[in-house]
């Protein structure tokens, strides 16, 4: 199974990739942590890309794209695979489409959490309180916000590009974690 999360920051995407990767033995990828991951560890890749997470634009879809494939390549997403924040523009989208048509691939389903921006706004600013410290650099009020308008931006019209596949499900994100989960996972049934 091929599957696709969407939903703004603060829908609670991380926390339903974690469960859902978990429920249906799926190797979860995420674009963000992969990026996180680079940037701690002072990688090339680290350093292109530390400035644009810091100010809540996205990374070019070139890069991305190329990063996605080539980690789908490997041989632990042969079964499927559950992805976290990819792709995140109409652009990406198509050229993951395209890659995915030459291996006679395609996604099976593309859950998307909607939730409403002031919703997302106090979620991800409770979570960076509660975090204290150690929270993401990105989790400050002025980056959120930015990161929310290109989320609208950037992100959204990818719904409906799905929409027109027929792939995509829409879930009420501000449900709690328990349910949303539990809607997700009875779609399986
Ligand atoms: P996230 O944890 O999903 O909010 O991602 C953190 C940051 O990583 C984003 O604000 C972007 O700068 C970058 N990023 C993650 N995924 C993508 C993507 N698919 N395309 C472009 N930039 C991305």
């Amino acid at each position: 199974m091929k599957i696709i999360l969407i939903g703004p920051p603060g829908a609670g995407k991380g926390t339903q990739a974690e469960r859902l990767a978990k429920e249906w033995s799926l190797p979860k990828i995420t674009t963000g942590d992969i990026f996180r991951e680079n940037v701690k560890n002072k990688t090339a890749l680290g350093k292109k890309v530390e400035g644009i997470l810091q100010s809540g634009e996205l990374v070019s879809d070139e890069l991305v794209v190329d990063l996605m494939t080539d980690r789908i390549k490997e041989t632990d997403c042969v079964a499927g695979y559950l992805l976290d924040g990819f792709p995140r523009t109409v652009g990406q989208a198509e050229a993951f489409d395209k890659w995915l048509l030459k291996r006679k691939n395609k996604i099976d389903c593309v859950i998307v959490l909607d939730v409403d921006h002031k919703t997302a706004l106090q979620r991800i600013l409770g979570r960076a309180e509660q975090a204290g410290s150690g929270r993401r650099s990105d989790d400050n009020s002025e980056v959120i916000r930015k990161r929310l308008d290109v989320y609208e931006k950037e992100t959204a019209p990818i719904v409906s590009y799905y929409e027109r596949q027929g792939v995509a499900v829409h879930i009420d994100g501000t449900q709690n974690v328990e349910q949303v989960f539990e809607t997700i996972c009875s779609l399986k049934k």
